[in-house]
């Protein structure tokens, strides 16, 4: 062969592989499940969690180049799985930016590997370099998956939509809704009026922070770790009128504090470890749990190591039971970080094994209910804009 056709085939090969083979390999490692643990719902938790309305506060699903519709070996959530699963409502969270070699103690501002991600995943160009872009585009792969979902997915806005969802998944069981969320308002780029761009995109919870400090406040991993700015408050402040939910999740102890104080509406933390009982920065201290209860709000517990110190469902029972002694179970929900990069006991068709363990573990089955969705959907109902 000729050098240049040689140098062309190389190139050729390398294109391919990243832009065909690398995405998916990249999602099934960053998003595995411990397939260790083989355990089947005993038949009386599956006939409970049959007739619940299971709802999970965060899944990075958008994040992966992979069809909602149709069912994978990788990653967490589909909606195959979700339905397999018994899930009603799933919230979708949306990343714009997560900094190299990401951590739970430290993250500077200035790298970022989603850049990477949005051209190895052919994302269009402008996501390539704003982060407003990044925010829109996932939302709107949301809104392509529910056209292709033949009337299964559903996405919820309003009360009225919640209502209407309700109503017809009473009649079939196979309906999924979903919720648009972001983490990280440095996707606003220090504009407050795209708070409203992403209002108007759907966008109906929000995270201040993520894994670094950015204009509104500080992150629980960010070099600073400082409180609300300026502009955090007034962003707050936009979101109270548009009837966003306000996530903590992420945010430094002292954001936490600041918002706790500024805000006038039920805060939630849609995925999180509490202190009591896995240590460690990204997990709430007890004055946080008390305080996010105060609110009217939510706990979302993790799945994952990072949040409950386990591998398996102990650790997320264990989380469980803590927050209802210390608070009351009503403040309780699921916070998975399904397809956020980490690795969970089961994936969105495993969770009758939570319903499961919470039943062994002594919660009441009306309690089961709550934690498992019952409370988010009180929740979002009385949230969510009319
Ligand atoms: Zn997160």
């Amino acid at each position: 062969m000729r050098p240049y056709l040689i140098f062309f085939s190389i190139v050729v090969l390398a294109l391919a592989g990243f832009f065909i083979v690398a995405p998916p390999i990249a999602d099934g490692q960053f998003n595995p499940v411990s397939k260790n643990i083989e355990f089947r719902p005993a038949p009386y938790a599956q006939q409970v969690h049959n007739h619940l309305f299971v709802a999970d506060m965060h899944s990075d699903f958008l994040l992966w180049q992979r069809d909602l519709n149709k069912r994978h070996e990788r990653g967490h959530v589909d909606l195959p799985r979700l339905q397999e699963g018994n899930v009603a409502l799933q919230v979708f969270s949306v990343v714009t930016k997560s900094p190299w070699g990401q951590n739970y103690v430290e993250n500077a501002s200035n790298s970022d590997r989603i850049t990477l991600l949005a051209i190895a995943q052919r994302w269009p160009v402008e996501s390539w370099i704003s982060l407003m872009d990044r925010a829109l585009y996932q939302a709107n792969r949301l809104y392509k998956a529910k056209d292709a979902s033949r009337g299964k997915l559903h996405i919820i806005q309003n009360k009225r939509d919640l209502d209407r969802f309700i109503e017809r998944r009473a009649d079939d069981r196979e309906l999924v809704a979903g919720v648009l969320a972001i983490e990280g308002l440095h996707a606003l780029e220090g504009d407050i009026d795209n708070v409203d761009v992403l209002y108007a995109a759907g966008y109906r919870m929000m995270a201040p922070v993520h894994l670094f400090d950015n204009e509104l406040g500080g992150s629980a991993a960010g070099l600073e770790k400082g409180g609300l700015t300026d502009f955090g408050r007034q962003v707050i402040r936009r979101m109270e009128q548009r009837r966003i939910l306000i996530d903590l999740a992420h945010a430094s102890p002292d954001l936490i504090d600041d918002i706790l104080l500024a805000a006038h509406t039920p805060l939630v933390v849609s995925h999180t470890g509490v202190q009591g009982t896995c240590p460690g920065p990204r997990n709430l201290s007890d004055d946080h749990v008390r305080g996010v209860a105060a609110s009217g709000g939510l706990i979302g517990i993790g799945f994952w190591e990072g949040a409950v110190c386990d591998t398996g469902l102990d650790g997320i029972v264990a989380a469980m039971r803590y927050v209802k002694r210390l608070v009351g179970v009503q403040y309780i929900a699921l916070g998975s970080d399904f397809d956020g990069s980490v690795r969970t006991p089961f994936d969105a068709a495993g969770l009758p094994q939570l319903t499961d363990a919470l039943l062994a573990a002594g919660f009441s089955e009306y309690e089961v209910g709550q934690i498992m969705g019952g409370n988010l959907r009180r929740v979002l109902r009385a949230s969510l804009p009319d």
